[in-house]
């Protein structure tokens, strides 16, 4: 177990009254030192323009990289580029490229990568929904396209649809997409019909669904599809606003509940591909609830 970060993604600064907020990530950062002083820690390098061009395109990579701001611009009434916003997506997106070399190259075999700004609603082409690049897309194309990994599987129980993620991956047999998200709810996608070439699986939850009808979905529908698709590395979007606490959603999930999902996605991992599980933060907007589902997750990371 290793955690990657990097102080450059405090300094992307949304603005005054921002849900993603600089804070959250201190937060997660605190509260995982705090409980696991035994975990080594690695700064997350730059991603290279290469890597993210398997997921992006020239035009969002220049929107991002090569706009000179000097104050919070905004891409949408949502996400916002700053001074400091190009290299904490460079960062954030490294992490995860860092942490599936770390894995293949058997140094290690489970990262939580506690980075932001969050991705999966970012596109090919369109950063969208506090999201700039797409770092667990760029991750698990690296694993392919790098390490020649013929399935992986990214796993989204954030509680919104990472309608970015599937769209990268909606064509491309090698990785399976499976989410869990509360809908109606931003960016109302994921329905039950969205199959991708077969390789998208949604389960969308009503506003209100609480533990019991969370694990289900998961046990009943998305685990099993999973598990047939034998992934030999698995990647985390984990988003912790479905707990009841979050302000943006309704969902009533406590950290219990991501324990259960985290713990249920290593036995995976365990059995198809030699334990090795890539995890990133993505929403969670409550700093109490926070903290105490990235400790949760983590502690069943590592067991
Ligand atoms: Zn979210």
């Amino acid at each position: 177990m290793r955690i990657y970060t990097h102080p450059a993604c405090l300094a992307h600064q949304p603005g005054a009254g921002h849900a993603e907020r600089p804070q959250r990530l201190q937060a997660v950062t605190e509260a995982l030192r705090e409980a696991f002083s035994e975990v080594p820690w690695f700064e997350a390098p730059r991603a290279s323009r290469g890597q993210l061009l398997r997921v992006h395109d020239d035009a969002l990579l220049a929107l991002v990289l090569d706009t000179v701001v000097d104050g919070p611009m905004a891409l949408d009434p949502d996400t916002v580029l700053g001074p400091g916003s190009a290299e904490a997506a460079l960062r954030a997106a490294g992490a995860g490229v860092a942490a599936v070399d770390a894995l293949m190259s058997g140094a290690d075999d489970r990262a939580f990568c506690a980075v932001r700004p969050p991705g999966h609603h970012a596109t090919g082409t369109v950063a969208m929904g506090f999201c700039l690049f797409n770092s667990i897309a760029v991750a698990a194309a690296h694993a392919c396209d790098q390490h020649g990994l013929a399935r992986v599987a990214v796993v989204d129980f954030d509680v919104h649809h990472g309608n970015g993620t599937q769209a990268i991956f909606d064509a491309d047999p090698r990785v399976m997409y499976l989410s869990s998200h509360q809908l109606p709810l931003y960016p109302d996608t994921g329905r039950v019909d969205e199959r991708g070439v077969g390789n998208v699986l949604n389960a969308p939850l009503a506003p209100g669904t609480g533990s019991a009808q969370f694990r289900a979905a998961w046990s009943e529908r998305l685990l099993p599809v999973l598990n047939g698709f034998r992934p030999q590395m698995l990647f985390i979007s984990a988003g912790f606003d479905a707990h009841r606490l979050d302000p943006l959603a309704q969902l009533q999930l406590e950290a219990d509940d991501f324990d259960w999902i985290t713990g249920e996605l290593v036995a995976i991992a365990a059995r198809h591909g030699q334990g090795r599980v890539v995890s990133m933060l993505e929403g969670g907007y409550n700093l109490t609830a926070l903290r105490e589902c990235s400790v949760a997750h983590v502690a069943a990371l590592q067991r």
